[in-house]
């Protein structure tokens, strides 16, 4: 946990004693509490421990006002998929870790390797050169320190459609050896995926696990799987999810606020 002092984030997240921020504030600690619980009990009955899953609330499409309120209830990194809105974030909440959670384009990549500790939707042999080279920019003008590698999880496709992301068992396998053995700058960190809306969830987190233990094997070390959302986090534990990424259930939806 962050023990920097809370009473420095008052200016992003507003004043507690305003009642709108306060109100805020109570509904974002009650969607949290919600969601851990609901994590306890799916890691119980999978006889898991729930130590074992982290939750990454997902601020995208919230205000920074938002996520300065989540870390003064204890979040310590917030998922985003825009890489303008994590700049910002970022820059007003510089205590915050920003995990890049979206589509990764090509011209992106600097900034993603300047502002974030994590990216969850990395498929490509390009995205990881190119994230490489800008994490080593970033630590050479000192905006990231050396000893803090940029995780990568790798996005899998359970069925090879390109509008969700991710790539094959192949393809990150082979993606997996050059993050071991070509990049000083970034950490394999697992593997991430997104059931398509058509399969049994159940059956493509399966899957991903499957191939995530294959590669634990391989290395020899423990890697996260990022998997599971608001509507399918039960299920996701169920097959191993070490990482939920959640927004909905934590900070409702943005177009109805
Ligand atoms: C938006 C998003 C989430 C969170 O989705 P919710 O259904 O709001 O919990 C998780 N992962 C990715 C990749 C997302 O884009």
């Amino acid at each position: 946990m962050d023990d920097a002092e809370t009473t420095n984030h008052t200016a992003s997240a507003g004043h507690l004693d305003d009642p709108a921020t306060s109100a805020r504030y109570d509904e974002l600690a009650a969607g949290l509490a919600k969601v851990q619980a609901r994590i306890t009990e799916a890691a119980e009955l999978a006889q898991r421990n729930p130590a074992g899953i982290t939750l990454l609330p997902v601020t995208k499409y919230h205000p920074v006002t938002d996520v300065a309120l989540l870390h003064q209830l204890g979040v310590t990194a917030v998922g985003e998929s825009r890489i303008n809105d994590a700049a910002s974030k970022a820059a007003a909440v510089p205590e915050i870790a920003i995990h890049f959670i979206g589509q990764v384009q090509s011209k992106k990549t600097a900034a993603i390797a300047r502002t974030c500790q994590a990216v969850h939707s990395v498929d490509s042999l390009r995205l990881v050169q190119r994230l490489e080279h800008g994490r080593a920019l970033a630590v050479e003008a000192g905006l990231q320190p050396a000893e803090r590698p940029l995780q990568v999880y790798l996005q899998y496709s359970y069925d090879n459609d390109p509008a969700r992301g991710g790539t094959t068992p192949e393809r990150i396998r082979a993606l997996a050896s050059t993050l071991m053995e070509e990049c000083a700058h970034l950490t394999f960190a697992g593997i991430m995926m997104m059931p398509p809306p058509t399969v049994n969830p159940k059956t493509a987190f399966a899957k991903g696990a499957e191939l995530l233990g294959e590669l634990s094997a391989t290395y020899g070390r423990t890697l996260g799987y990022s998997a599971g959302m608001s509507q399918d986090l039960e299920v996701a534990i169920g097959q191993g999810a070490t990482i939920v990424r959640v927004g909905t259930a934590i900070l409702g939806s943005p177009t109805l606020r």
